[in-house]
């Protein structure tokens, strides 16, 4: 059997045969997994499809960013909106990830779920868009939830349609953005459409999901009195299931990485919010009778 067969398979044991690269993942940045497993670009495709490698940028552990207590947090390559504020452009291709083993990854929470248990943490997948690998994504949660380790997903929730119920009942949290409350706006922002994150909220809520909404504050492009007040409607109608709304203002930490990659900046003049605007923002989603942070 050659390498490249066994990826036409989601057997576990098949899978372990290549544990070599698997301990290298997730160790060294990330590298060296590319090509020694000869994967061509069906292979690859196959086993996207069934979650059996994932893409991914990088990974970290912090605290308290993207979840309760100490974190594992997994940035996912490829995203299908282009947000004017993105932070993270250089994951906007999946191709530009690493291919990364399931059972590594799921070894990788193994190997740190005392750590999350005794802080009351997890693994979050973010990105990009986690979304775009939801076969990965969700058999990670899986094995998770198995092991008694809380899980969160960060999302637009655009790619919505991906996610099966049973696949969002292994769910505990999710960090959802919201970009814009008003139709235009969003496409402005994103070049998406915003029915979907709606779609998606509403689901999570049926089934029991918790949700951090985001709202990224950028003068002159979110702030607006009216686009507050729809991102105020529209978390309204999965408010039962958050439990505080971020928002959170705009910087420029990002903007070395879209002069890095040679893509125009759409906000390169932009300034973050003052704190009187921030203030102002805060007390109007309050209003709604959320926890704003
Ligand atoms: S959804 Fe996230 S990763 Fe994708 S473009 Fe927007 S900010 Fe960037």
């Amino acid at each position: 059997m050659t390498d490249t067969m066994t990826f036409h398979t989601t057997q576990p044991h098949m899978l372990k045969e290549s544990k070599v690269y698997q301990s290298q993942t997730l160790m060294g940045g990330l590298s060296g997994f590319e090509s020694p497993i000869g994967l061509d670009r069906h292979d690859r495709m196959a086993a996207l499809r069934t979650g059996d490698i994932g893409f991914v940028h990088s990974w970290d552990i912090n605290t308290s960013v993207d979840g309760p207590g100490t974190r594992m947090t997994v940035f996912m390559s490829g995203c299908p909106l282009r947000c004017q504020y993105c932070q993270n452009p250089d994951t906007w291709k999946m191709r530009d990830g690493q291919p990364v083993y399931l059972q590594a990854m799921i070894d990788k929470v193994a190997r740190y779920q005392d750590l999350f248990k005794a802080t009351g943490g997890g693994i979050t997948f973010s990105g990009g868009e986690s979304m775009m690998q939801a076969a990965f994504v969700s058999r990670v949660f899986r094995a998770a939830k198995e092991m008694g380790v809380h899980t969160c997903l960060d999302t637009s929730g655009f790619l919505n349609r991906n996610y099966t119920d049973d696949m969002i009942d292994d769910i505990d949290l999710c960090l959802l953005d919201v970009k814009s409350g008003d139709e235009e706006t969003y496409k402005e922002v994103t070049g998406g459409t915003l029915a979907p994150t709606i779609a998606f909220g509403k689901r999570l809520a049926e089934r029991g999901s918790k949700i951090w909404v985001r709202f990224v504050l950028v003068p002159g492009l979110t702030d607006s009195e009216e686009n507050v007040e729809k991102v105020a409607e529209v978390c309204e109608q999965f408010k039962d299931a958050i439990e505080h709304i971020d928002v959170l203002p705009f910087h420029q930490l990002g903007r070395p990485k879209w002069h890095e990659l040679r893509i125009p900046y759409p906000l390169e003049d932009a300034k973050g919010p003052s704190a009187s605007l921030k203030k102002r923002v805060t007390e109007q989603l309050e209003a709604h009778g959320f926890v704003v942070y």
